[in-house]
């Protein structure tokens, strides 16, 4: 098994010299005071031990033992999870990102984000618990009453319950439209809510004495549709009036799901028999109100893709430089060993620079999402706000789908370096493929979101989110015009960047002819998006790598890597663009000819 060593380096790399953080918490009011540099240190330091030296020692116990569920419906953890979850409380860290009105610190939540890093890439599964309640915490923050938050809000934000968002129906989880579940009105203002919830995350567990779901329901006479739907708070134990935990309410675990990976959080059945329910928001709107954090959740599951890239490359590399196969084309390395290490073989390095580059690069996306994320939610300046918005609109599902599919990708890559041991299940490789996959699922499908990208992000807005995102990279490529040394990187950005404009173009005249034009592109021009945009965030950080090395540093090494690693990004990974770019304008008719009853015969 990999032992996880925090990336504390990278993180910093990225938080001060690619975004400055530390500029940008100065720069917002509510953060100045708290976010100061030597709090941001203290945070990363002390979150990086706890994950090097708790959770990360439970990934595989979570994966060995998963969760059991009993006869009476309660669920066991895996051994050592509650007991984290117990630390993790005591050390204050679910309040890190919320406001200290309901108990928190008032700390950003892109610091939030680089903690669920350390967390995710350590031990995703044990990460759920926690994460699941963030969903929770944003709902009844946005939309709450003043009294659902004194009662719900400060148990969630001190650890002390934990959280679920309860979406997903047997017959329907894209599709929510279609949901079924019931909300009848109680005569004391409540709801009993009935319905049958499957695969929710962290439904039902043993680490906390209440656990908060967040239900979407429909009421009696709703419109049919998306905008018939209602969101409700139903805990599991009725809270008293002094906050603590009264009579059980009607919502159980039916079963849990055993799945592919991620075996050490509870994938819940959740029966809702006239559970006990309070409506969160307007009535019917209750997808709205979803819609105001889900770029947050989203980007939650985006950082997903890192993580795992991330803890795949540690993982790979350490193998590659002991495990020893073969002499390297131009001669022994290691004369005085049996063989050479196999990181001496090109394609052993093809494998783990794509893994670096990916999780890298896909720090940098993550971490820019969440800097945009804090200004959209206590920027005082509105047009900052409003300009925030909307390059996170657009920027997330292209990190939700992108980074969760190569993230994919660079675990597969963590089990190919490691040849026949990659596929044995005590290095952890193989879990690593397996706790991934589902990434691209949940909080909306790859396809789902290519889908949200082109149609809704990109095209109904005749393409002004994109120009926008695009005059950021015009303008950085024009700064970098007569830079000799970068020209590798910014020749091809530019080229990319007119053509990601003329793909849009041509998919709209298409879509104006053919609807299934969009759905068919839609997979292409995300990945092709992913890919441009990683590049830009590359060739920003071999700008700074560049300017390190020219002025001088202690850590040639390490910026050299950065160079080498952003030209092996573009040289190797960028020309995936272009079959995806020719994929996406072959028209539709490619995949809607074959008539539904000739698919097999
Ligand atoms: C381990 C796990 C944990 C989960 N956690 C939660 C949770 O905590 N809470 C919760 O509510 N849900 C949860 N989910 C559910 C998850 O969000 C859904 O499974 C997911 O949204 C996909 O929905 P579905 O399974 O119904 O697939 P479907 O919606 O049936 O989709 C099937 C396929 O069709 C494609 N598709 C559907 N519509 C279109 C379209 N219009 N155009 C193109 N392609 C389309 C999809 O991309 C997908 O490939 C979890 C699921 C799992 C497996």
């Amino acid at each position: 098994m990999p032992a996880y060593k925090a990336p504390l380096r990278e993180i910093k790399f990225v938080m001060n010299e690619l975004l400055d953080m530390p500029g940008h918490y100065a720069s917002i009011p509510a953060y100045a005071e708290v976010a100061t540099p030597d709090m941001i240190d203290a945070i990363i330091t002390e979150g990086a031990k706890f994950c090097e030296q708790e959770l990360a020692p439970l990934n595989r116990v979570g994966d060995i033992e998963g969760c059991t569920r009993h006869e009476d419906g309660s669920v066991t953890t895996p051994t050592g999870f509650k007991e984290a979850y117990a630390k993790f409380v005591e050390g204050g860290w679910p309040s890190l990102a919320h406001d200290e009105a309901h108990g928190g610190q008032g700390l950003p939540e892109s610091l939030g984000t680089v903690m669920s890093e350390m967390v995710g890439s350590s031990n995703w599964s044990w990460g759920m618990y926690p994460g699941l309640s963030h969903g929770a915490m944003n709902t009844i923050d946005l939309h709450g009453t003043e009294e659902q938050k004194h009662v719900y809000l400060t148990k969630l934000v001190s650890g002390e319950w934990t959280g679920t968002m309860c979406l997903t129906e047997p017959h329907c989880g894209s599709d929510l439209g279609i949901l079924k579940s019931k909300a009848e009105a109680n005569a004391d203002g409540s709801y009993s809510i009935s319905g049958t919830k499957i695969f929710i995350s962290a439904g039902e567990h043993d680490m906390v004495d209440n656990i908060v779901h967040i239900v979407l329901a429909r009421l009696p006479g709703a419109p049919e549709g998306t905008k018939g739907i209602s969101l409700f708070i139903v805990p599991k134990f009725l809270p008293n009036a002094d906050g603590s935990v009264g009579e059980r309410n009607a919502v159980t675990c039916g079963s849990i799901e055993h799945k592919m990976g991620i075996h050490g959080n509870a994938t819940c059945v959740m029966n809702f028999d006239g559970a006990k329910g309070w409506l969160i928001g307007p009535e019917n709107k209750g997808l709205n109100c979803m819609f105001t954090f889900m770029n947050t959740a989203r980007i939650g599951t985006a950082l997903q893709g890192a993580t795992a890239a991330e803890a795949s490359f540690q993982g790979a590399l350490a193998y590659a430089k002991d495990r020893l196969a073969m002499r390297s084309l131009t001669g022994p390395k290691a004369p005085e060993k049996a063989a050479d290490p196999i990181i001496v073989h090109p394609d052993v390095r093809r494998m783990l620079l794509t893994q670096k580059a990916f999780a890298e690069g896909g720090r940098a996306l993550v971490y820019l999402a969440a800097q945009q994320n804090d200004i959209v939610k206590k920027a005082e300046d509105e047009e900052a706000r409003k300009a925030a918005d909307e390059l996170l609109g657009f920027l997330t599902p292209i990190a939700k789908a992108f980074l969760t599919e190569v993230g994919y990708e660079s675990t597969n890559l963590g089990v190919q370096v490691f040849g026949g041991h990659g596929f044995i299940a005590e290095w952890g490789m193989e879990q690593l493929v397996r706790d991934t996959k589902i990434a691209c699922i949940y909080e909306g499908t790859t396809g789902i979101q290519a889908l949200d990208l082109l149609g809704r992000k990109v095209l109904m807005t005749q393409g002004a989110s994109l120009r926008n995102f695009t005059k950021q990279i015009h303008k950085f490529c024009q700064s970098e015009e007569g830079n000799e040394g970068l020209a590798h990187l910014v020749k091809p950005l530019v080229e990319l960047n007119k053509e990601w404009g003329d793909l849009t173009m041509k998919i709209g005249m298409a879509a104006m002819k053919d609807r299934e034009e969009v759905g068919s592109a839609s997979v292409d021009y995300l990945m092709y998006s992913g890919y441009v945009t990683l590049a830009f965030l590359w060739a920003r950080m071999a700008k700074i790598a560049q300017d390190a090395l020219a002025n001088g540093t202690s850590e040639e090494d390490y910026y050299k890597a950065k160079l080498a690693t952003a030209k092996f990004y573009f040289a190797r990974v960028l020309p995936r663009t272009k079959g995806h770019a020719a994929s996406m304008v072959a028209g539709a008719n490619t995949v809607m000819d074959l008539a539904e009853e000739h698919f097999a015969f």
